[in-house]
């Protein structure tokens, strides 16, 4: 399937913001979203039946209207619940020429937690059930894998999509998984386990099974939307994490809600291990 055939729920688009990151953007607002922050401004984007159906076509059609556009905005709603439209989105606009920038009500270490969660559930291909391999880091660790029917989160119901999505981010919070990413970064905005070892990248293979208990059940779910979640991010210049919280809120924050979100810069971070923060560039020329 061509990425621009890519279909996906939308709750609206504005034109030409400076609001929604540097420069004049086109904001894509992404139907859908988990989080439930208490003084949300966008409340009608989180139902996830709700909004319109769109493609990615459609906004590759906008992108390329022209003028003095510098890039997109993904938000919402919460890109990383369509997180394959979202991506097919991001590589179309950096296509063109476009930066991408993207808000998320989960934090940055719960998208690293949730991508290698996803690698470690990888399950095998082609299981319908029973025994099941499921490969982590270097080594392997075999495990009984309940078959559960989930072929990707079209199959599911909402309710079901959710409770998976935040199954998955307790789990990886439990877990701890964003320690060599984010053990340097000092703020945990929602209380993630940030300082430890990682399980998956320290543990001895034949540990890994009791560990990969809790992600028996999530079958390819877990694999096909994490894989997804990794393009995302990785189609991402600019990633505004965390949810918003009403007691940090102020409107003197750029292109922010509250001060515990950050605006992290995605591929200075991915280099260097350690969260970098987004700054404007100034430089003249
Ligand atoms: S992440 Fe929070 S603020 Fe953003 S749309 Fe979802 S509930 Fe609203």
């Amino acid at each position: 399937m061509d990425i621009t055939d890519i279909r996906f729920r939308l709750s609206g688009i504005v034109k030409e913001t400076i609001v929604d990151g540097p420069g004049i953007r086109l904001s894509i607002y992404m139907q859908g979203c988990p989080h439930r922050c208490v003084g949300c401004h966008n409340p009608t984007t989180h139902d996830y039946g709700g909004g319109m159906e769109s493609s990615v076509s459609e906004m590759a059609a906008l992108m390329g209207e022209g003028g003095l556009l510098q890039g997109i905005t993904l938000t919402g709603g919460d890109p990383f619940m369509q997180p394959k439209a979202a991506a097919a989105l991001a590589k179309a606009a950096k296509g063109m020429g476009l930066d991408v920038m993207a808000y998320t009500g989960f934090t940055f270490g719960e998208i690293v937690a949730g991508i290698r969660l996803g690698k470690a559930c990888v399950p095998a291909v082609g299981r319908a059930g029973g025994e099941a391999q499921a490969e982590a880091g270097n080594g392997r660790a075999g495990g009984e894998a309940q078959a559960v029917g989930w072929a990707g989160h079209h199959g599911l119901t909402p309710a079901e999509y959710e409770e998976a999505f935040l199954r998955v981010a307790a789990l990886a919070k439990r877990a701890s998984l964003d320690a060599s990413v984010c053990a340097t970064d000092a703020v945990p905005p929602t209380g993630v386990g940030r300082i430890g070892p990682s399980p998956i990248a320290e543990a001895p293979a034949d540990a890994l099974g009791g560990f990969l208990a809790p992600c028996q059940g999530l079958d390819g779910f877990a694999a096909d939307t994490f894989r997804d979640w990794e393009a995302l991010l990785l189609g991402t210049g600019i990633l505004c994490d965390g949810p918003f919280m009403a007691d940090l809120a102020s409107p003197a924050l750029p292109f922010a809600g509250s001060s515990n979100q950050r605006l992290i810069d995605v591929g200075r971070t991915i280099a260097s291990g350690t969260v970098s923060i987004w700054a404007p560039d100034l430089s003249l020329g």
